[in-house]
């Protein structure tokens, strides 16, 4: 046990980390401010209509603050036209001027926006992918020579009353703060507050950061650990911009995007929220509008006891560990998905399509894609045909005992039943957990049943915290049992069930708890519909244990939001890639809008396909050059080349036909 690193106000009471205010313009960030939503132009800033227009669609769509690029002196000098045409049309949007590489341009634009955002990676460095020794001394010498470059910035932002972010990202770390810090949250962290001191030195604290990775974890531990430093070095409580980068696109790029956020925000943190999407600018800012929604009255919830110890490092993941029962927890079995049929009629056998289980009539087989459930549970609804192997049925205790299947046929136990029960099953019994449930004796009772499988649920506003909250009790008292993390969401749309989910389930993952999740909707009249969302909800599963890097059922894409720099259609390119390759389960696929930026910004892609000048491609194998500037028209291909020459490639199989 440790003592509780503070990395935020509660761990159990929902409460806004407490910041310094920051002036943007005239909309306010921090302190007492709503969390603000922002998002970034992908028009060249060279085109002032076009930019202007875009704008205006994002501002529509929610956005209070807008970033643009400004890669060099005159699209920095453009902004200027970009800030005058908004003000003629009556828009007051506060600008934020995106610097990577060049001074030049921040210094311009800091006289012109009412915000500029720098890499504290890139400011003042090259990214040389190279490793470098550095002693005490040239260590010393490196960051006199980032203070003479940053400080120009700095007096030219007090001069003009202009905001700054500094955005530390973990794919553009220096070859200084790597050689130090290597690849960590803490390399994240030091690489901003090197920034950071030399601000305070100069009295500036117009100041808002952020610590952004396309890995949810990484930049769950990297915000974690800001916080913390901030207290512990006695820096003043800057608000934190909230972004997971390259997080792709459609239902994935919700899901990774809500972990990462969602996780943060329950305890806590965030200022200001920016979803990166591969999609139109302006569809990002309701995303975020939906996660942090939530927290407007989140304090109200009920009550939740105390932790007085931490029984896990907030800032290291480990997962927790567990007994092994069948193929649950253990070392080696990955959380495992339950599918929630309880709510809906299954009579056929297609109705297990929602769920990844196929029918194939000719050889008279059932054939799985990689999403398909590992357990379903009917409730008191229980399924009239036979199963596919392995597919086993949980149902409720009362239903159970009249089960004519000793094997596949599974019950799920309320407490009291499962205290006075007349039979149980030879090899798993789950068991329903509410924290009411969660007392020392019915823990030893548990504990002492090999067989015991919990399935914790919460209906706790604050339910993440809730789960947290038994988990720890958990662990304090070496209960080793496998627990499910069971979550039931009132249907509305479906990218809200999505984000929610995500953000409560995820957060719990993050943190290494967890052998397997059951996702659920209630209030849904019919069947056709309940089918469709028990496909969601199934989706949404396989998501969530693939963005918190638990189980890996599919491709996972790191695509750049794209921006003025980016040098072909992203959204295009990026759904023309995943229809070639979404069946390359657990292989990561960096697909970047420029050259300047994205080789440091795909993280750990197993391939890189990036843009390097009109209609030209380089390819990538991790962080190496394979090819380079290949004709757009033919890059797929060649992409697909290099994942065959290294025996990664399968051919898709068509088992979604039948
Ligand atoms: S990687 Fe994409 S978003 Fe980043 S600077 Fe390049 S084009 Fe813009």
């Amino acid at each position: 046990m440790t003592s509780i690193k503070q990395y935020c106000n509660s761990l159990v009471q929902y409460s806004r980390r407490k910041t310094i205010e920051v002036k943007i313009g005239d909309v306010p960030m921090g302190a007492d401010n709503p969390i603000r939503l922002q998002s970034m132009t992908t028009v060249d800033t060279m085109d002032t209509q076009g930019s202007v227009e875009q704008v205006l669609r994002m501002v529509a769509s929610g956005c209070e603050y807008v970033r643009i690029t400004a890669p060099s002196l005159k699209e920095a000098q453009n902004l200027d036209e970009i800030k005058k045409e908004l003000r003629k049309r009556g828009c007051y949007v506060p600008l934020v001027a995106d610097i990577h590489f060049t001074p030049n341009a921040a210094e311009l634009a800091a006289r012109i926006v009412e915000k500029v955002r720098i890499n504290p990676g890139n400011y003042a460095d090259k990214k040389r992918f190279e490793v470098i020794e550095y002693s005490d001394d040239a260590y010393e010498g490196e960051l006199s020579r980032i203070r003479k470059k940053f400080t120009p910035l700095v007096n030219i932002c007090k001069e003009y009353g202009t905001a700054m972010r500094i955005g530390t990202n973990h794919g553009s770390l220096s070859d200084r703060i790597m050689s130090r810090y290597g690849d960590t949250p803490l390399g994240m962290v030091e690489s901003a507050l090197e920034f950071l001191r030399i601000c305070e030195d100069l009295n500036y604290y117009n100041i808002a950061l952020s610590m952004k990775a396309s890995n949810p974890q990484v930049m769950v531990q990297a915000y974690r650990l800001l916080v913390q430093k901030l207290d512990e070095e006695g820096f003043k409580p800057y608000p934190l911009h909230l972004g997971v980068t390259e997080a792709g696109d459609g239902e994935d790029g919700r899901i990774k995007s809500s972990v990462g956020i969602g996780t943060l925000l329950e305890d806590g943190l965030g200022d200001t929220v920016r979803v990166s999407l591969t999609e139109e600018p302006e569809v990002e800012a309701p995303v975020a509008k939906i996660m942090v929604d939530r927290y407007v009255a989140r304090h109200h919830h009920k009550p939740i006891r105390p932790i007085t110890e931490m029984p896990i490092d907030p800032f290291v993941y480990t997962r927790r560990v567990t007994r092994e029962v069948s193929n649950l927890g253990g070392h080696h079995h990955v959380p495992r998905v339950i599918s929630d049929l309880s709510q809906v009629e299954i009579t056929e056998y297609k109705d297990l399509r929602s769920i990844g289980h196929f029918y194939l009539p000719e050889p008279d087989k059932w054939r799985m894609n990689d999403q398909g459930a590992d357990y379903v549970y009917t409730g008191n609804k229980p399924i009239p045909f036979m199963l596919p192997n392995g597919l086993k049925e949980i149902r409720d205790y009362e239903t159970w005992l009249y089960a004519d299947d000793d094997v596949n046929k599974l019950p799920l136990f309320t407490k009291a039943e499962f205290e006075q029960a007349v039979k149980k099953h030879a090899t798993i019994n789950f068991i329903r957990l509410s924290i009411d449930d969660i007392d020392g004796n019915f823990l030893m009772q548990l504990k002492a049943d090999a067989t015991v499988v919990g399935l914790i649920e919460s209906s706790n506003t604050h339910a993440m915290a809730e789960i947290r909250r038994m988990f720890f009790d958990l662990l304090s008292h070496h209960i080793d049992i496998p627990i499910i993390i069971s979550g039931q969401y009132e249907v509305s749309d479906e990218n809200t069930v999505r984000i929610h989910a995500a953000t409560d389930m995820g957060g719990l993952f993050i943190d290494g708890f967890g052998d397997g999740v059951m996702l659920g909707v209630n209030g849904v009249t019919s069947n056709e519909e309940m089918l469709n969302w028990v496909d969601i909800c199934n989706k949404t599963s396989f998501g969530i244990l693939q963005a918190t890097r638990n189980r890996m059922s599919k491709t996972e894409y790191i695509s750049c939001p794209s921006c003025g720099r980016t040098l072909f259609d992203l959204q295009e390119t990026t759904a023309m890639i995943r229809k070639r390759t979404d069946h390359l389960k657990g292989v990561k696929i960096g697909i970047m809008g420029c050259i300047v930026n994205g080789p440091g910004e795909m993280a750990d892609a197993d391939y890189g396909y990036v843009g390097s000048g009109p209609g030209k491609i380089t390819l990538y194998r991790s962080k190496d050059v394979v090819k380079k500037n290949v004709s757009s028209k033919l890059a797929v291909d060649e992409l697909i080349n290099i994942i065959k020459e290294d025996g990664n490639w399968i051919d898709p199989e068509m088992i979604e036909k039948f």
